[in-house]
């Protein structure tokens, strides 16, 4: 699953390889058989491509370069990597949304990129999603849930002679990501989030502020996650349990954390917001981007509504969209999120002054 909230992205794929069949059983406290590595590997390698077939990837190389860098950082702290390579994608979805496969295929959406506000909030949420993958539970759910037989195959589940097989598979992978796989995997990842974001240098609040902007998107769009799957932990119980150990930690030691909100910030810029979902949806999206604003003395957000967006009753929404509540006060010189109609354009007019006389 996701670190969040499955919901829309994988029913396309509920539907199309699953119908309506669930044999999810969160209570079932059975042991889990041994699965090879080398058989998540091929499920990782073979859903990665449904999953870039279905949303296709985000067409900003630096952006996904960023998104992996921080990731490879994670990933170097880890006591133990359980798989050789990490992948880290931002894939084309204006879904808030995070998921892992097994094998090391983590991805990201634009959707969720939108919504944080700092480095240290990717860095918590990739870690989250290490953890599905450190702690294979993309790949137990699948055998408590249909069965280790299907697994005999093996790595040759890749071999096209078994797409039977694969079909099957991936379907019940693919639900397992839409679910969640269970309160206590969800938890634990959320620890393990925050725990690779500290050790990598990023303060483990910012996983709670994460976490509180998701409840806060939750309450606004009146969409509750988890009320499908009643073992997903409640988006409350994550933020106090995150901010118990995240503020445990920050007592114990006094090690220098950052957030690196700016920088963050910087590199979203002139990411598109909202649109489409998936590859398959041809709804018609009005073309929108994330621009970034400095503040600047005398700021309210109704006054950045009024300014910049035209509309005084856009404060609540460009508060939201930056982690904050309107009576919240700006500091000139801080940067915000905006959303703006249109497509970004870049500074593509270079300066170009007459030749001066080199001869002098
Ligand atoms: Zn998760």
């Amino acid at each position: 699953m996701s670190l969040f909230k499955h919901k829309a992205c994988y029913r396309i794929f509920f539907f199309l390889f699953f119908g309506s069949i669930s044999l999810f059983n969160p209570s079932s406290t059975f042991s889990v058989p041994f699965i090879d590595k080398e058989t998540e590997l091929a499920m990782g390698q073979q859903a990665d491509k449904e999953v870039i077939a279905q949303f296709g990837l985000y067409g900003d190389k630096s952006l996904q370069l960023y998104v992996n860098e921080i990731g490879q950082k994670l990933v170097l702290n880890l006591s133990d990597k359980e798989f050789n390579k990490y992948f880290f994608k931002v894939v084309d979805s204006s879904e808030i949304n995070a998921f892992a496969l097994p094998g090391g295929y983590i991805y990201v959406t634009r959707g969720i990129l939108a919504t944080i506000n700092s480095e240290a909030e990717l860095a918590g949420i990739l870690g989250h999603e290490i953890g599905h993958v450190t702690q294979h539970h993309g790949a137990k759910q699948v055998v408590r849930t249909i069965g280790a037989q299907i697994l005999a195959i093996g790595a040759a589940i890749a071999n096209p002679k078994n797409a039977g097989e694969w079909l099957v598979l991936s379907s019940q992978l693919f639900n397992q990501i839409n679910l969640g796989y269970g309160r206590e995997a969800e938890l634990e990842s959320d620890a393990h989030g925050l725990l690779s974001a500290y050790q990598a240098g990023y303060d483990p609040r910012s996983m709670v502020d994460f976490l509180r902007g998701l409840r806060q998107h939750e309450m606004m769009t009146g969409q509750s996650y988890h009320s499908f799957q009643a073992t997903h932990p409640d988006t409350k119980e994550r933020i106090i349990k995150t901010g118990s150990l995240s503020e445990s930690i920050i007592n114990r030691e006094n090690k220098p954390v950052t957030k690196n909100r700016k920088e963050y910030l910087n590199r979203i810029r002139g990411m598109s917001f909202g649109g489409k979902k998936h590859r398959g949806d041809r709804k018609n999206y009005k073309k929108k981007f994330i621009d970034i604003y400095e503040v600047q003395p005398g700021d309210t957000f109704k006054s950045i509504a009024v300014k910049e967006l035209g509309d005084e009753r856009e404060d609540l929404t460009i508060a939201v969209l930056n982690g904050k509540r309107l009576e919240d006060s700006l500091k000139p010189g801080e940067l915000l999120k905006l959303v703006r109609p249109g497509s970004y354009q870049t500074d593509t007019i270079l300066e170009i002054r007459p030749d001066i006389d080199r001869t002098q």
